[in-house]
């Protein structure tokens, strides 16, 4: 059995255990509190905190683990990637306290704004001192176990470290960001592949193969339409699908039928055009997996 450590609850836990269920991996767990579930295909799923699960895979008790780059970066553990699944991007940063007129601090945009000893709340503690470390400043490192933007407001901190996606949460706290200290999304990740038993190393590349095939439908749209012969070549270029579009004829008419995939964010507009071309019929599906 391959033991596969997952995110237990949190942003990841979600979208980690869809992603598993459409690449034929379905997690079926009776009870939140359950911690192992067989997930078919020879695995088994481990479920444990996102940050935990560096550590879980890096002393052997998982195989592998999908969990988000920043916390496996801050594990400082010898870990392989094997795949990067694109969903929970987030960035860890540097953020400063804005001045009392609500400007962004003296020197906005960069650290330089950071005094020497200033106090850095953060959960990533050793992400934290090395980014500050490696540009030569003194800092004093100061380690919560969350919200960290309330920090500078409650006198704990002068500047924190902390994940962001939007920027939302720090800008409606009054705090301008400075500097990133890592681009973080959720990880397939396992000891470095030299240390794997082959048969081990075999079962992570299909599972690798398996949910890449899935990330990569995701944003993906299979779209169908009844094309007028005559607007055909001006079709091509609104769809140009993996290989150029599918055209078939539609036996008796003055229509082909062509099937393309199409990016997600434009099928709005693709829709649109084909209907102004004379298009009938056309039909947007999800794709499940997609093999390129
Ligand atoms: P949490 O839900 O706080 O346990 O975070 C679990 C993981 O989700 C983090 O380690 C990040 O990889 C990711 N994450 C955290 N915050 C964000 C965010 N604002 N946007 C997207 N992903 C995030």
């Amino acid at each position: 059995m391959i033991k596969i450590a997952l995110p237990n609850k949190g942003r990841l836990a979600e979208t980690v255990r869809a992603v598993l269920d459409d690449a034929g991996l379905g997690v079926r767990v009776d009870s939140d509190r359950a911690l192992t579930a067989s997930i078919g295909e020879g695995f088994v799923a481990l479920f444990v905190r996102a940050q935990d699960i560096p550590e879980f895979v890096a002393d052997g008790a998982a195989h592998a683990g999908i969990t988000g780059w920043d916390c496996v970066a801050e594990s400082g553990r010898d870990l392989e990637m094997l795949l990067d699944l694109g969903f929970g991007r987030c960035r860890l940063v540097v953020a400063i306290k804005n001045r009392d007129d609500g400007e962004a601090g003296a020197g906005a945009a960069s650290i330089d704004a950071i005094a020497e000893g200033a106090r850095v709340a953060t959960t990533f503690p050793r992400l934290a001192a090395k980014f500050f470390e490696d540009r030569g400043k003194t800092v004093q490192i100061v380690p919560i176990s969350g919200a960290a933007e309330v920090a500078p407001h409650l006198g704990i901190a002068d500047v924190i470290v902390d994940l962001v996606s939007t920027g939302s949460t720090l800008r409606v706290n009054g705090l301008t960001e400075v500097a990133t200290v890592v681009e973080s999304s959720a990880r397939l990740v396992s000891a470095p592949r030299t240390s794997l038993a082959p048969e081990v190393a075999r079962a992570l590349n299909e599972l690798a193969f398996a949910i890449s095939s899935v990330v990569n439908a995701r944003h993906q749209r299979y779209l169908m339409a009844n094309v007028p012969r005559h607007a055909l070549e001006a079709v091509r270029d609104l769809l140009p699908g993996l290989r150029g579009p599918t055209v078939v004829d539609v036996l008796g008419t003055d229509f082909v039928a062509v099937h393309a995939v199409v990016p997600e964010k434009s099928v709005y507009k693709t829709t649109l055009a084909l209907k102004a071309h004379g298009c009938e019929g056309i039909l947007v599906t999800r794709i499940e997996r997609l093999v390129p």
